[in-house]
């Protein structure tokens, strides 16, 4: 798997601005079992580099793209991080590992509970999960350093850029269900400036408006 997420840098480092990835983030990846997040049948395809269905119509980000997604956030050992779409739980596992304290929203009610059972069974006890509309973002939690959403947006919500600190930056993938979607790296400089850039092309589920 480390291999394949290696490759994958190497072939896009013209978009993604950087030719590897951080060795924190690498150990990271290394760690934490992706097995143990997909589905019992699912098991035997875990370590490919590929995105798997977790039930739900949800799926399981592909691990390069995991690996890029928290790599582009730059977190530190003291930040504070939030993810919108929990899902299985992985991605946070991830983050956990490099940040002081996770935070991350699931609207989705039995992943939402799923999540929150194995993080805690698995020992990743920084991170904080609730269920609820990502489109507003943890504001009694906010400001954070980093914020990560793991679904599609057709445009950044504005309660996830206002709870993003000076310095801090976000990555979130903007367009269209499943197809023509840019992954974003949003930061907001010490001034409050905001910058977007473009960098690949990506394919999540949609973040779902609330009903
Ligand atoms: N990060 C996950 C995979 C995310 S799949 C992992 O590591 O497993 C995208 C997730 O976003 C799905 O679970 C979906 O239910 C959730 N989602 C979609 N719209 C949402 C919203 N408005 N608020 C919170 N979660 C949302």
């Amino acid at each position: 798997m480390l291999a394949d997420i290696e490759s994958g840098v190497e072939l896009t480092r013209d978009l993604i601005g950087r030719d590897h990835l951080s060795q924190r983030v690498m150990t990271a990846m290394r760690e934490v079992p992706r097995e143990a997040f997909v589905p019992e049948n699912m098991r035997h395809a875990a370590f490919r580099d590929g995105a798997l269905p977790v039930g739900h119509g949800q799926t399981i980000s592909q691990p390069y793209i995991v690996a890029l997604m928290t790599d582009l956030l730059e977190l530190g050992q003291d930040s504070s991080v939030l993810e919108i779409g929990t899902g299985t739980g992985y991605q946070a596992a991830i983050l956990s590992r490099l940040a002081r304290q996770v935070y991350s929203i699931e609207r989705i009610p039995a992943l939402a509970q799923a999540a929150r059972q194995r993080l805690l069974e698995m020992g990743y006890d920084n991170v904080e999960t609730r269920c609820g509309d990502g489109y507003q973002g943890w504001p009694e939690k906010a400001p954070f350093d980093g914020i990560i959403v793991t679904a599609a947006a057709p445009f950044i919500p504005p309660a996830l850029l206002n709870q993003l600190k000076p310095g801090g930056r976000m990555v979130i993938p903007i367009g269209m269900p499943y197809s023509h979607q840019q992954l974003k790296l949003v930061t907001r400089d010490e001034n409050g400036e905001i910058g977007t850039r473009s960098l690949i092309g990506v394919a999540f589920v949609p973040l779902v408006d609330a009903d």
